[in-house]
């Protein structure tokens, strides 16, 4: 594996925009896939159906409550007294990626990107040990 991350210039928006998302249904409580592509969240495993073509005015993403249109997160777990999420597989590698690697280089003027917004607590080196473990909680989450 690399040890190098390359800060590319992802911004949260990119991984919520061009990805699916994996979403807690709120009736069964199991794992939805949300396609990008789809106006319609839908669980496979008990029918839930929400067209979010009817909810305009709905903010999709509230990030204080990792609610996306009234559904929890699918990949969250606690981790140094706070909760670490992600949106979806490529979100979550790219937090991987991030944390696991020893050189971390930044492309100048892009203070939007993810890898520059990340919470303080995300980048101490001393908090590396239990992120990963969380992370690896997530993975088994994707299975
Ligand atoms: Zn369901």
């Amino acid at each position: 594996m690399t040890s190098r991350f390359n800060d590319i210039g992802e911004t949260i928006d990119d991984f919520f925009q061009n990805n699916d998302k994996l979403l807690e249904c709120i009736r069964c409580q199991r794992m939805i896939v949300w396609k990008h592509t789809s106006c319609t969240i839908s669980c496979t495993h008990c029918g839930y159906i929400l067209d979010i073509g009817r909810l305009r005015n709905a903010a999709p993403w509230r990030r204080n409550e990792r609610i996306c249109y009234a559904h929890r997160l699918w990949l969250r777990t606690p981790c140094c007294g706070e909760e670490l999420w992600a949106f979806n597989k490529e979100h979550l590698l790219f937090l991987e990626s991030y944390i696991t690697s020893k050189l971390r280089s930044r492309k100048p003027n892009r203070n939007q990107s993810l890898a520059s917004r990340l919470p303080r607590w995300m980048k101490d080196a001393s908090n590396k040990n239990e992120l990963i473990k969380a992370i690896e909680r997530l993975k088994k989450k994707l299975l």
